[in-house]
């Protein structure tokens, strides 16, 4: 969703991650309508998180799950500088398709392991008091136990719970917030490693990797015809995804009637054969645009 001109910017990347959570507390005085942790986007509102989860395909078409942060009479998303992680690296299609896919759910993995490793640490740092730690850390329960109270269908907050959790911050929200960005704020990237620990040096290396594969354009020496589906056939063509439904690709009948001949031989020989039976020649710009589309990939890659 397009960005809404006034949110306002903050310093840097880092603060961006925290931030978002500015925009999820409610002034003091206003009774809070947010049935999930105030704290977590990993813990949202469970309503909405089963809803979610179990209509897979329904997020951007049914008003059930649109996003709070969506502001109507805009049409703009109302956290567009702040928004978090997913929001930050999800796309409908993609530079280098798969590869660029890959690339940025890695960077969302990575994203999304800090954001929610830094507001564990806040909340450490800033002292909620254990009774709020109690409710913010609650032992882990299988998702088939989880249950709902009235409020949380009726998607407002309970108000008892909601100070409970606020703990030693209750009526003082907004600075708990301001006053984590003030930690947030002054950390250089190795500082973030040392406080998120090694999962996230983890994600760091394979986010350096999946980078390196987004600018290589090396073939693999041996493909195979990975499964596609044709969205849409016109005469002579169609519109094929493969690693995507969103993102097609338009390819000529005469490049899809030999892409059998991919059958595991190395590259090499099957270009030949192409070439001597269907007087065809492909190049290695459009080899690599088929393997990045997920259209051909090496032998042994899924
Ligand atoms: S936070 Fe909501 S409105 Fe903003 S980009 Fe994400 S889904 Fe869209």
């Amino acid at each position: 969703m397009p960005p809404a001109s006034s949110v306002p910017c903050a310093p840097n990347r880092v603060t961006h991650l925290l931030a978002l959570l500015f925009f999820s507390i409610p002034a003091p005085s206003v009774v809070p309508t947010c049935p999930g942790s105030p704290i977590f986007s990993s813990d949202p509102d469970p309503v909405h998180s089963l809803l979610y989860q179990r209509s897979p395909n329904a997020f951007g078409q049914s008003l059930a799950l649109r996003c709070p942060h969506y502001i109507e009479e805009s049409g703009h998303c109302g956290v567009w500088r702040h928004r978090e992680s997913t929001c930050a690296t999800w796309f409908c299609k993609f530079v280098r398709g798969a590869v660029g896919m890959r690339f940025w759910q890695v960077v969302r993995q990575l994203l999304h392991a800090v954001e929610e490793s830094l507001a564990q640490w806040c909340v450490q740092e800033l002292d909620m008091g254990t009774a709020a730690l109690q409710l913010l850390f609650p032992p882990p329960k299988h998702p088939s136990t989880k249950s709902f109270d009235g409020n949380q269908l009726d998607g407002v907050a309970d108000r008892q719970r909601y100070t409970a959790i606020w703990g030693n911050w209750t009526g003082r929200e907004r600075e708990f917030f301001k006053a984590s960005a003030s930690l947030v704020n002054p950390l250089t990237w190795d500082d973030v490693r040392a406080i998120c620990g090694p999962e996230i040096q983890i994600f760091e290396l394979l986010t350096q990797e999946a980078y390196s594969s987004l600018l290589s354009t090396d073939l693999p020496p041996v493909l195979q015809v990975h499964s596609f589906k044709a969205a849409y056939t016109g005469p002579g063509y169609s519109y094929i995804s493969a690693y995507n439904s969103f993102d097609t690709l338009k390819l000529p009948k005469t490049l899809l009637d030999v892409l059998h001949y991919f059958d595991g031989r190395p590259t090499g020989e099957v270009l030949r054969s192409i070439e001597a039976e269907k007087n065809l020649k492909l190049s290695q710009s459009l080899l690599r645009k088929l393997v990045d589309f997920g259209i051909l990939s090496a032998v042994g890659e899924g």
